[in-house]
């Protein structure tokens, strides 16, 4: 069978590790959450791998939902412009929101994110995010559950892309951009 190839300068999360880490933040949101239902977003694309890993270690009732975010500009850094191209279900107004994403870069993305639900008055919001990069911050996010924090490189994998590729991968990889120049 053929594996999945792709630019990299090397593996940076393997398969495993990954696995082990979802096991334990979806511990974690069963202990923060029981008896509260949370509502666990979400936010696509970048973190669907990831998500239906979460909620699967998630051992208390909850309940899921879906949103898709695109942001504006540049491929390989964060624009900070972002419009809902698919909003919730659900109505969130006193309810305890997780939301699930891939990364949070300078997090402009997920502050935006966040402003918008807290217009709909939930009980609370948290974020549970794959990947921390917080050397790359302009605001002041602090995700409350994080997989792994990571340096300022591009990566790509597990629902992180590139030019809408290697979503795929099983693994999160640094990319290597001079291999596609
Ligand atoms: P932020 O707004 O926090 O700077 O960036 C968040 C978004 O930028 C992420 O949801 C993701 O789509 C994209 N992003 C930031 N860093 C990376 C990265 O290293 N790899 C990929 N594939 N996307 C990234």
């Amino acid at each position: 069978m053929q594996t999945v190839s792709a630019p990299l300068k090397k593996v940076l999360i393997t398969k495993d590790e990954i696995a082990k880490r979802a096991k334990e933040l979806g511990e974690e949101i069963s202990k923060d959450y029981e008896g509260k239902l949370p509502l666990i977003v979400c936010i696509l694309r970048g973190s669907v791998l990831f998500y239906s890993d979460i909620v699967r270690n998630i051992k208390t009732p909850c309940n899921l939902d879906f949103m898709c975010m695109a942001s504006y500009g540049a491929k390989t850094h964060s624009s900070g412009k972002v419009r809902t191209l698919l909003d919730l279900r659900e109505a969130i107004e006193g309810r305890h929101i997780v939301l699930v994403e891939d990364i949070v870069d300078t997090g402009l993305t997920i502050k935006h994110i966040l402003d918008m639900f807290r217009t709909r008055k939930p009980a609370s919001v948290e974020v549970c995010t794959l990947l921390d990069k917080p050397s790359n911050r302009t605001t002041d996010i602090t995700p409350k559950y994080v997989g792994f924090t990571v340096q300022n490189e591009f990566v790509v994998g597990y629902g992180l892309d590139y030019n809408e590729l290697y979503r795929n991968l099983p693994f999160i990889g640094v990319f290597n951009e001079d291999e596609t120049k």
